[in-house]
């Protein structure tokens, strides 16, 4: 089974492909028109759907709200002991923890995840 981090960073890959197609932009240049992107966000949709499923309740809610919040970057990464999101030096202990458990930025609030 996958985790919880990773099924957040999916959902986040999600809801962004889902943010552009909803871009005028996108429907200007006539990509809606095209049958396959149509099957394409239907089929994205679903899988969105399906995700939020396996995501633990308090998890979703608070992915959500970072959502809402900041619009985009909710899940990410630690990069040489600092948040990209807010880009601070985490505390050691953060660092430490969020390889094995979910941990949120102490500053911003945000996902955070190791690569390795
Ligand atoms: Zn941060």
């Amino acid at each position: 089974m996958k985790k919880q981090i990773e099924l957040l960073r999916e959902l986040e890959e999600f809801d962004s492909i889902l943010k552009d197609f909803e871009k005028k932009e996108y429907q200007k240049l006539g990509f809606l028109t095209e049958p396959v992107s149509i099957e394409f966000v239907k089929m994205i949709e679903k899988e969105r759907e399906k995700l939020r499923k396996k995501i633990d309740e308090n998890l979703l809610k608070e992915y959500d709200r970072i959502k809402k919040h900041y619009g985009n970057k909710v899940v990410v990464q630690v990069i040489k002991g600092f948040c990209s999101g807010c880009y601070i030096k985490l505390p050691s202990e953060i660092i430490a923890r969020c390889k094995n458990e979910i941990k949120t930025c102490p500053n911003c609030g945000r996902f955070l995840y190791h690569l390795i």
